[in-house]
This record gives C-alpha cells, sequence and structure tokens, in this order.
C-alpha cells in the first residue's frame, strides 16, 4: 500500500524498533524513567528552552499548554484555520474552559493590526486575553518567515500576554526555513510538537517552555490522564526520531514539490503552489467523483484521503519513494 493520507500513518523504523525492545524504563509518574529524562532533557536543550513534557498526542500538548497557561473565561486568540480551532473537537471549551477568537489568517500570519485590536483591554465586561496562539509550519501546507513570528511576539510581550506554539511540525518549519528549531521556537513562550509524524515515532509528542511551566503542566497532565507509566518505550524511539529523521525531512519536501509538478500536468488539476513549503501537497481536481475517486486508488493500492475545504491533499513521508509517486501518477493518468 502507498499511503498518501498523512505523515502520521508512518511506521516505526527498524533502529526505534530495536531501541525500544531495549529501552531502560521506569515509572515515569515517579519521575523513575531514565529514557524519558534523557528525551526530555535532549528536547529541552534543542529548542534552547528549559524544560519539556512528554505527552501522549499533539492535542494532548496544545490543550495542556491552553489549560496551563489560562484560566476558565480567558480568551484565546487562535487563527480561524488553526488546528486548534478546527480540528482539536472543541476540546479548549471542554479542558481548559477558554473561548477561543478566531483572527483571520493566511498560512498562520495574522494582520497585526488586527490581532492588537484583539487584544482585550481591561473592562468590566471583556473576557481577559490569556493567550495567543501561532501555527507552524500550518496545517494548510505553508510555512510563515521568522520575522512574522517576531511581530505576532512583539506585540503580546508589548501587552504582557503569552505565546504558544502549535508546531505539530515544527521539525518540517525549520528544515523549509534553513534554520535551527530553536530559532523557531524562540518566538513562543510554550511550543508543542509531534514525535509521530514525519520524524516517525510510532506515540508521543513534546510541550516545551520554562521551568515553572512545565511543572504546572506536568501536574495538568496528569489531570488529563496523560501521566504515563513506562513510557521510556516510547521515548526510546522518540530519541531516534529526533536524532536520525530530521535531516531526511528536505527529502519529503522535494519529493512533494517532484508530486505537485506532476499533478499539475493534469488538465483537470490546479495545484496550490503557493502552499508547498513543506511535504504537503494541495490541489483542486474537477471532473472527478470524489467517492469513486478514492475507491478506485484504493484498489490500485494508493491510500488518500477525501477532499477537505474544496480540496486534495497528499503528504509525503518516510515510507512513500519517487517510485510510488510516479506509480501513483500514473494510475491517475489511467483513472481521471
Ligand atoms: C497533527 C497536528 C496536531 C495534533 O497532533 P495529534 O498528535 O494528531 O493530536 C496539532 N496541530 C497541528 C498543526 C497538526 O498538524
Amino acid at each position: 500500500m502507498i499511503d498518501l493520507r498523512s505523515d502520521t500513518v508512518t511506521q516505526p523504523t527498524e533502529e526505534m524498533r530495536k531501541a525500544m525492545m531495549t529501552a531502560v524504563v521506569g515509572d515515569d509518574v515517579y519521575d523513575d524513567d531514565p529514557t524519558i529524562r534523557e528525551l526530555e532533557s535532549y528536547v529541552a536543550d534543542l529548542l534552547d528552552k528549559e524544560a519539556a513534557l512528554f505527552v501522549p498526542s499533539g492535542t494532548f500538548g496544545n490543550q495542556l499548554c491552553l489549560m496551563t497557561h489560562t484560566k476558565r473565561g480567558d480568551e484565546v486568540i487562535v487563527g480561524y484555520d488553526s488546528h486548534i480551532m478546527a480540528h482539536e473537537v472543541g476540546a479548549s471549551a471542554v479542558i481548559a474552559g477558554v473561548q477561543l477568537r478566531q483572527i483571520e489568517s493566511q498560512g498562520g500570519r495574522f494582520n497585526i493590526e488586527t490581532l492588537e485590536g484583539y487584544i482585550r483591554e481591561e473592562d468590566i465586561h471583556y473576557p481577559d486575553t490569556g493567550l495567543i496562539c501561532m501555527e507552524q509550519a500550518h496545517g494548510d501546507g505553508s510555512v510563515m518567515p521568522l520575522e512574522h513570528m517576531k511581530k505576532i511576539s512583539d506585540v503580546a510581550k508589548k501587552h504582557n500576554i503569552p505565546v504558544h506554539l502549535d508546531g505539530a511540525r515544527l521539525f518540517n518549519a525549520a528544515t523549509a526555513l534553513g534554520v535551527e528549531v530553536s530559532e523557531v521556537a524562540k518566538y513562543a513562550d510554550s511550543v508543542t510538537f509531534c514525535l509521530s509524524k514525519g520524524l516517525c515515532a510510532p506515540i508521543g509528542s513534546m510541550v516545551v517552555g520554562t521551568e515553572s511551566f512545565i511543572k504546572r503542566a506536568k501536574k495538568y497532565r496528569k489531570l488529563m490522564g496523560g501521566g504515563l507509566r513506562q513510557a521510556g518505550f516510547l521515548a526510546a524511539a522518540g530519541l531516534i526520531a529526533l536524532k536520525e529523521m530530521v535531516p531526511r525531512l528536505k527529502e519529503d519536501h522535494d519529493l512533494a514539490k517532484y508530486l505537485a509538478s506532476e499533478l499539475d500536468k493534469f488538465s483537470n488539476i490546479d495545484v496550490i503552489k503557493e502552499r508547498l513549503d513543506i511535504n504537503m501537497v494541495f490541489f483542486k481536481m474537477t471532473g472527478v467523483d470524489e467517492y469513486k475517486f478514492i475507491s478506485a486508488m484504493l484498489q490500485k493500492g494508493i491510500k488518500i484521503n477525501g477532499i477537505e475545504d474544496g480540496e486534495w491533499r497528499f503528504v509525503t513521508n518516510n515510507d512513500v519513494s519517487k517510485e510510488n509517486i510516479d506509480y501513483t501518477i500514473e494510475t491517475m493518468k489511467v483513472l481521471i
């Protein structure tokens, strides 16, 4: 099977499987797991932050950060098309008990004047603005310039509001920008990133921030049911994800660009080239029945997702080769 649905579908590598088999573990709720500790301190160093925390998923990490930064009833400013807004099941209302204020966004970029206007003044009627969230790389496939992150961060600092970065694909963003991840992370007080997307770990995300923030987050992690026991098995894979799998993200990005150029040759396909910064290709396709196409592709051994917001999305990852892409294109020539 060729799976183009996401980069979450990746299989752990042989090296990860071996590392998991031999990992030294302990009860992490008792702070007894040396492999988790190693991962957390490795990640804190890598992002140039004080501390880090292993969490089960990216959604968990984002929602944990929202809860840790805010109090109930606070307002959190998020992009209208952000993952926190659109793809986390309304969790912020349930867990942190905050209200989300959606801001117009283009690949995570906000109009800075609009952003500043959205920050609440002190008034007995108003909620407090408790947090501003950024997303980088953005789920729409684009990466915003660091200067824009700085502008958002400057506004937040001016008003003394913390910034959370949903960096599920932080390493893809840093790869696309050609900078160290710490250069991206520095514009946020807290960061979440996934080990289990393009980096191929089977499970896990990291939350990163100051010592005191992580200490509070750790208690809320327990509240949310995320206090794990022998989690070092997962950390062992996570360490390999970070040490071995980061340099090859560029291959996914290059392959996505190749895929995009091949797709663009179809007369009924319109690739969205402005959002081709990482490993995701978005495109519009006319004259094709969605469900028939998906099942015909599946019959040929290719798994794809359906249309979202009028767009198709194909994602490259460690388990997708150039030959797989060529086969996909040849198959589509027959089918559409
Ligand atoms: C995937 C993703 C998440 C959530 O990660 P899960 O591990 O799937 O919960 C959060 N934000 C963005 C931008 C993502 O792409």
